[in-house]
């Protein structure tokens, strides 16, 4: 059985993007009979709102996109990820590194904006009480090779990539690439659908799903849709955002919008999901970022 799933965080309104990645997530699993879940991934309890997971559902429901089962909620489910970051016990440690001091200990080459973690409390044996600390997993200096049924072939080193990577934060929050592995494979999730913002995270995660025994799903990533700068749509772009395209939009003219942007059909026609099924190809998909003008919506 094919199990795919939209997992949001709640941190704001829908927009557009989120909306690809769900509407792409179900089309895949839909098209090959089989079930799309939806978890609401409100770990981050400074960021996450109620009311924006509410609102998400409905916007769910309102876009034709019906889910299969429960919605599960990551807020309630502690007690599972503490049980599987026991098990990685051998292979973890706390850190009591600052986000200054981390950055401070930054190699020039990897000024790209990315934080790879230098390794500094690994082996100092840190007792977790006292200063609260965060727990990092070690991970190993080999290159984690996957295969994207968009982007193709990834190799990735965790090691330059990211360092030691997170599972708990400091305050206690599990970190998401514990949480995301945790939940899909207890789930019975075969493929996660999602935006290339993530390609590289898989690696970190296929390390994890590797240490659990879990059977790993497979990856497709998609290209981001972005504004007339440039950007990656985000909360910034109000006039994107689902809530203000509901007030002038139906659900199957956002559809037709999204399909045709992606290189589905052949003109933004008002379509519904289930019309769109058959016309569902990966090979289809550009690799290229998509831009979306307010004007055209
Ligand atoms: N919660 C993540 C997000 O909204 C998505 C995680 C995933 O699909 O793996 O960006
Ligand atoms: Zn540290």
């Amino acid at each position: 059985m094919c199990v795919g799933r939209f997992a949001p965080s709640p941190t704001g309104e829908m927009h557009l993007g989120n909306v690809l990645a769900a509407l792409l997530s179900w089309l895949s699993v839909k098209q090959q009979g089989g079930e799309w879940r939806v978890r609401i991934e409100n770990l981050d309890p400074q960021r996450s709102r109620q009311e924006f997971a509410v609102q998400i559902l409905r916007d769910l429901e309102w876009l034709g996109l019906s889910w299969d089962g429960e919605v599960l909620y990551q807020s309630q489910r502690a007690e599972i990820y503490q049980h599987y970051l026991h098990q990685l016990a051998d292979m973890t440690y706390p850190c009591t590194c600052t986000r200054n001091e981390i950055l401070a200990a930054q190699a020039p080459h990897e000024s790209d904006g990315r934080i790879v973690y230098p390794g500094t409390c690994r082996g100092k044996q840190l007792t977790i009480s006292g200063k609260p600390a965060a727990i990092r997993l070690i991970v190993p200096g080999e290159v984690i090779e996957f295969e994207d049924r968009v982007y193709g072939r990834q190799a990735v080193n965790l090691a330059t990539h990211c360092g030691d990577y997170i599972l708990r934060r400091s305050d206690g929050v599990f970190a998401y690439q514990l949480a995301v592995v945790v939940d899909d494979a207890l789930s019975g999730v075969t493929e996660i659908v999602r935006g290339r913002d993530l390609l590289l995270s898989a690696a970190q995660q296929l390390y994890l799903y590797r240490l659990l025994n879990f059977t790993p799903p497979t990856y497709s990533h998609h290209p981001l849709l972005v504004n007339e700068q440039g950007q990656r749509l985000c909360k910034r772009d109000k006039s994107l955002a689902l809530s203000a395209m509901r007030h002038t939009h139906s659900s199957q003219e956002i559809i037709g919008l999204l399909a045709h942007s992606i290189g589905l059909t052949p003109a933004p026609t008002p379509i519904t999901p289930e019309q769109l099924l058959p016309l569902f190809m990966w090979t289809n998909i550009p690799k290229n970022d998509v831009t979306m003008s307010a004007f055209e919506c």
